[in-house]
């Protein structure tokens, strides 16, 4: 269970339900469309892929190669979906697969509960530091400094941007409802994927493959598998483990944009301990 004393302050906790509120009230006041549905979709498809392609594969895990101008291009679509900075996001994932659900582990639920691991954690402010020693590989190049301090004027921007090419529909529903979906969704990763779903493999965390999650996040939700073998641009290890982000990745290989897309080795895959249960253990 979360220590109830170190719960995010109302200051904290504010601009991020503010977001909600502004959603909310924005969609309902521009109605339902399905121009409204169009931003909606395409926003968040860029963004879930910039993030999981961009902030987790590439940044966090070097999973494949690409050249400067592509990885900025990554990093700053992902940082349309208000997420706070890439290396801010790479550094803390590489820190959670560090520790998995052991002391150290900023964002466990077997640790800290669900709500602490799910949303909680990011909105203390004594995590919102980027540590630079955890990611200096990426550090090194000064674009990526600036983009990651600037994380708060690059998510405004994409909301005016978006504002002027669709107006007030694209605004509320292609800006903030899909920042707010893409927030949940992405976050369940670190909360739900490690309570919710089945272990094929027997890794020292709670991490669980979850197709429902799997399909959301565009592949993220084949989690057990990821803290099962970390570098592999592919999470979805069989053919019917639904992986989007991998098969973008794949045509993108093909294009030449990104190269070396790692792949799963044979007795990786199938080094089966953990008999696949379903589980459902929320604590706190
Ligand atoms: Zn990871
Ligand atoms: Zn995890």
């Amino acid at each position: 269970m979360a220590d109830p004393g170190d719960r995010p302050t109302l200051r904290e906790n504010f601009p991020f339900w503010m977001v909600h509120g502004v959603a909310l009230v924005g969609a309902i006041y521009v109605g339902w469309s399905w121009a409204a549905l169009g931003w909606l979709v395409g926003t968040y498809a860029v963004r879930m892929f910039a993030i999981t392609a961009g902030y987790h594969r590439y940044f966090a895990h070097r999973t494949f190669k690409t050249g400067r101008a592509f990885q900025f291009v990554l990093a700053l679509l992902a940082m349309s979906s208000a997420q706070q900075g890439v290396l801010w996001w790479a550094a803390h994932h590489r820190n959670h697969h560090k520790y998995s659900d052991q002391p150290g582990d900023v964002h466990s639920p077997r640790l800290r509960g669900f709500w602490w691991s799910h949303c909680f954690w990011l909105l203390r402010g004594n995590n919102k530091h980027t540590d630079l020693e955890k990611i200096r590989d990426f550090a090194k190049y000064p674009e990526l400094r600036w983009l990651d301090r600037h994380d708060l004027a690059i998510a405004v921007a994409f909301g005016f941007l978006i504002y002027f090419v669709g107006g007030s529909t694209a605004l509320f529903w292609g800006h903030f409802v899909s920042i707010v979906v893409a927030w949940h969704i992405t976050f369940c990763i670190n909360s739900l994927a490690h309570v919710w779903g089945s272990r094929r493999y027997e890794t020292t965390d709670d991490s669980r493959n979850n197709a429902l999650l799997a399909v959301l996040t565009f592949g993220e939700g084949w989690h057990n598998n990821h803290h099962h073998y970390q570098r592999s641009a592919r999470q979805g290890f069989f053919w019917w483990e639904i992986d989007v982000t991998f098969y973008v990745l794949k045509v993108l290989e093909k294009l030449r944009i990104v190269s070396d897309v790692e792949g799963v080795p044979r007795h990786v895959r199938d080094a089966v301990a953990a008999p696949s249960r379903v589980r459902l253990a929320i604590s706190g």
